[in-house]
């Protein structure tokens, strides 16, 4: 008879991802195209020994370039695209009377969690995709037909702080004709291992920037996306441009900017636009009080932010690790995302030109049907997926500590 390997734990369904990665770059008929998040830049260099908080936001295209990569963009293009998407679908809540508060939903360990414990708060989740999943739809479609190459032959491949991303990139929502969005999925660890295996030293790069034509280039707004408060101060400098048609002033939110497991503000919305309640929430137990208090009637917010790790995605699982409850690194890798942000000339979404080129020449307007399609998703009860392994056991421990 036939006698087929099938190995218990699932551990050769699936090839080691680096492997993955480097079957792309050598074949040639491929055309690779890397993102980067906001959180790779502040914690990789950490892994070349240079000093914690060190930005190497301009050694990490060079280096994919030394690899073989045809294109390199930044997932913060896609971040400033989400303040759009999810900033408009607020003001349509807000005026609509839909179900508020509005949560955020580009961290997938949150998502998950709601999907899987917390299914009621389901109709609050923003229905738009992670940066991730964003920059992959528009790889595929938009940068595709730009670059005339059929998206079959495309490989997408991020480098993320966050092993939930694995997963997020597998979903079946997340393809479109048996095409995934995004291919691959390295963590910020497993992209350190692939260059010294190829016998890069990060360090001694000289920087150099992403491919700028369609999505190689970002807003101060999108590069908080890595750390806790930064997406809901992303947003609210969106808004408030669209409500007044001037910027917000100051800039900077400092209420948002603290690091107590919930935080909240009440932030004026301009002459004869009120004020809105907003909720930064880290770690998945202060999320889980936060959906109670929604479900119960109890809260009053309007928007509110959560990330699953405490700290946000400077500090995700895939990141440099440290032994230590609080990585005494993560503070340096704050610092770093808030001061990338202050150096940038743009630091507000709607400010990126190409993310106005984008609607412009292929979107149509935020949340407009061809968005819909690419950039927004649906979620699932998934209560009866939960069957309890000590890793689920596990990693729910770690994330809510
Ligand atoms: Fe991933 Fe953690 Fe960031 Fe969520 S907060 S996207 S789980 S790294």
């Amino acid at each position: 008879g036939q006698c087929t390997l099938v190995c218990p734990v699932g551990a050769l369904a699936g090839r080691d991802d680096v492997e993955r990665v480097i079957d792309y770059l050598y074949d040639p008929e491929i055309v690779t195209v890397f993102q980067f998040a906001p959180a790779v830049r502040v914690g990789l260099g950490e892994e070349f020994g240079l000093p914690p908080g060190s930005s190497v936001e301009g050694q990490v295209p060079t280096a994919l370039r030394l690899l073989g990569a045809d294109v390199v963009l930044d997932t913060n293009f896609a971040a400033d695209l989400v303040i759009m998407e999810e900033g408009t679908e607020l003001l349509q809540r807000l005026r609509g009377g839909a179900k508020l508060p509005l949560f955020t939903s580009c961290c997938p360990g949150w998502v998950n969690f709601a999907e899987k414990h917390l299914p009621d708060i389901l109709p609050h989740v923003s229905t738009t995709r992670s940066p991730q999943q964003c920059l992959g739809a528009l790889a595929k479609t938009y940068l595709a037909r730009t670059m005339n190459v059929a998206p079959e032959r495309m490989r997408v491949v991020s480098l993320m702080p966050c092993t939930a991303k694995k997963e997020e990139a597998a979903r079946p929502e997340f393809r479109r004709d048996g095409v995934r969005d995004v291919d691959a999925v390295l963590t910020t660890r497993e992209f350190a291992r692939l260059l010294r295996r190829e016998g890069i030293d990060l360090a001694g790069l000289e920087p150099s920037p992403c491919d700028d034509p369609l999505m190689g280039r970002a807003t101060g707004a999108a590069v908080i996306f890595g750390t806790t408060g930064g997406v809901m101060e992303a947003a609210l400098r969106t808004v408030y441009h669209v409500l007044n048609g001037k910027e917000l002033a100051p800039v900077e939110l400092h209420a948002l900017r603290g690091y107590e497991n919930v935080r909240e503000a009440v932030v004026p919305l301009g002459e004869g636009n009120g004020s809105v309640k907003v909720a930064v929430v880290h770690g998945l137990k202060a999320a889980r009080q936060m959906v109670e208090a929604v479900l119960a009637g109890k809260a009053d917010h309007v928007f509110v932010e959560v990330m699953a790790c405490p700290g946000g995605c400077m500090d995700g699982g895939g990141q440099p690790r440290s032994k230590r409850a609080y990585n005494p690194n993560a503070q340096a890798r704050r610092a770093a995302l808030f001061s990338l942000d202050a150096e940038n000339a743009l630091r507000q979404s709607h400010n990126n030109p190409l993310i106005g080129k984008v609607y412009e020449s292929f979107l149509g307007e935020p949340c407009s049907n061809l968005s819909h399609r690419l950039l927004h998703t649906r979620y699932g009860d998934r209560k009866s997926e939960v069957a309890y392994t000590m890793r689920d056991i596990w990693h729910e421990m770690t994330l809510g500590r």
